[in-house]
């Protein structure tokens, strides 16, 4: 992959039109549509991390030479996945790519609790097909009767196994092919996907990964990256950001630009405000994620595993309804790699009747939850765990499995564990129409800096029970189409 790289020197003695801070899903979107309607303008990314190839990642078995754990500091048991790069997440993410459902964006008025967004699931919907198109999305035709609109995926859905064929007859209205930005055919040198299930780290290529699959966006001549600089503060005066102070190599360099975009993700982006002193909205606040668990479904003569992708499929009865004023929406998925779980041990050969269950439910964002600047390096999250209203929801789906998978020949069902993380991070720079209470607008702009953008993950107010990536990249797209 060919992109022009810029010194540190040579990016402090220009002016910028545009200055990008990191490279993941909101800050690449973004550019994607931006770059090709300024064409004149000359755009520059700050990355903290370094351009690591696909083969350098599986060479390494690993996504990035940075740690990320060693980029931040935790006050609570909660852990926190995202990954430091030229690419961002989109190296180490597992190609979920979701869309959210209309009532997920009206939380507060439908039922009480959480927060509002001050978009609409119209508002993005054409945004959310040019995502699905970029990362060649392969998915259900028939997606379109939970999520308007939905269902032209330019992939065929991957195939399901045995015990999905019998879950989608018998209830064909909630459970569908899951939505997966991994090819279900090959198309150029991304081949289709083999399922090994190693999908952090995908030897085919047939998972999208932005370094490789957005090369349009790299070849453009009018944008330049510096990578391997750690942004520390944005300079601002009066209304208007005017600087972003990046170090590299243990030195200070300055970037000056006329807009400048901030998506280094849901914990380094809040942390960059606060060292900035830029503190409107209280960057760091509702920082807070999904519950996910694993739980395995074992099964009497039935065997499983032999569906065409790592997750074949999603169960979408409890994504929305009443039960979201006392506990979270509750999202099940079928996995068929061996990822969480393993084969059946107990005799005799009975290895395959077993379908490991992936459960995600919402949980609400709080203040107390924060990311805080307490003097040292790195920033510290601040988590007190997991809500009741997660922990309520996974109590409800739990309960709900033996109906919603009657379908199946189910002879017990163990909750395995919560992960410590869904590796989804939201919140900490929330989008509203409250210049109090949020930190940009409707638009993504600061309520004060108007000349300052906020991309990614972030800016979502509430974590629904969607895996967040699509959504964060059809908003960047309506934002590179609308600024
Ligand atoms: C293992 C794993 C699996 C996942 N699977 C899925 C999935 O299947 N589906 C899904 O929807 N989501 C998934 N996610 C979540 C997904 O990766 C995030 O939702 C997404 O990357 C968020 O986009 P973002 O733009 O906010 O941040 P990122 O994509 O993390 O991008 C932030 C960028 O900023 C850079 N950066 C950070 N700090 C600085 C700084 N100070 N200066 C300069 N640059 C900086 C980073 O290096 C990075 O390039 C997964 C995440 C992980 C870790
Ligand atoms: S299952 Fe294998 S081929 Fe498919 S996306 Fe995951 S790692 Fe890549």
């Amino acid at each position: 992959m060919n992109f022009r790289a810029v010194s540190p020197s040579a990016v402090a003695s220009d002016g910028w039109d545009v200055v990008v801070i990191g490279s993941g899903f909101g800050s690449l979107f973004f550019l994607h549509e931006y770059l090709k309607r300024h064409p004149q303008q000359r755009v520059l990314v700050l990355e903290w991390g370094s351009h690591h190839s696909r083969q350098w990642q599986l060479e390494h078995r690993k996504n990035s030479a940075i740690d990320h754990g060693s980029t931040i500091s935790k006050d609570g048991a909660k852990d926190w996945n995202f990954n430091i790069g030229l690419g961002g997440g989109t190296n180490c993410w597992q190609g979920m790519a979701a869309r959210m459902h209309p009532h997920d964006f009206e939380l507060r008025s439908r039922y009480g609790v959480g927060f509002d967004w001050p978009i609409s699931y119209d508002d993005i919907a054409e945004y959310y097909d040019a995502a699905e198109a970029i990362m060649m999305v392969a998915g259900d035709k028939e997606a379109g009767t939970v999520f308007p609109g939905a269902g032209r995926f330019p992939q065929d859905q991957h195939k399901f196994s045995a015990t999905e064929r019998l879950l989608k007859a018998a209830r064909p209205d909630t459970f569908f092919a899951a939505p997966q930005a991994k090819l279900s055919t090959r198309v150029g040198n991304r081949a289709g996907c083999c399922n090994n299930g190693t999908c952090s780290l995908c030897p085919t290529g047939a998972k999208f990964y932005a370094v490789e699959n957005m090369a349009e966006l790299w070849g453009a001549p009018n944008l330049a990256i510096c990578t391997g600089a750690r942004v520390r503060r944005i300079e601002a005066t009066g209304p208007k950001a005017d600087a972003v102070v990046f170090e590299s190599e243990g030195r200070e360099f300055t970037a000056r630009g006329e807009l400048i975009v901030l998506g280094a993700n849901g914990i380094h982006s809040p942390f960059i405000l606060q060292q900035s002193e830029i503190t409107d909205g209280g960057p760091g606040d509702y920082i807070g994620e999904k519950m996910l668990a694993f739980v395995e479904v074992f099964l009497d003569g039935m065997d499983h595993f032999d569906g065409g992708t790592a997750t074949t499929g999603y169960e979408l009865s409890y994504i929305d309804g009443p039960h979201r004023a006392r506990h979270g929406a509750v999202q099940y998925w079928t996995n068929n790699s061996f990822l969480w779980g393993g084969l059946r041990l107990d005799p005799p050969h009975r290895y395959r009747e077993v379908l490991p269950l992936g459960i995600t439910v919402e949980d609400l964002l709080f203040k107390e939850n924060t990311v805080v600047d307490d003097g040292g390096d790195v920033p510290t999250v601040r988590h007190a765990g997991f809500s009741d209203y997660a922990h309520k929801g996974l109590d409800f789906a739990i309960a709900q499995i033996p109906e919603v998978f009657s379908a199946l020949p189910i002879e017990a069902i163990e909750l395995r564990r919560i992960l410590p993380t869904a590796d989804q991070i939201q919140g900490s720079l929330r989008m509203g129409s409250d210049p109090e209470t949020s930190v940009v607008d409707a638009g993504q702009v600061h309520h004060r800096l108007r000349n300052l953008l906020v991309v990614g993950t972030s800016v979502f107010p509430t974590t629904s029970w969607a895996a967040p990536s699509l959504t964060c990249a059809a908003m960047s797209l309506k934002l590179g189409t609308e600024i």
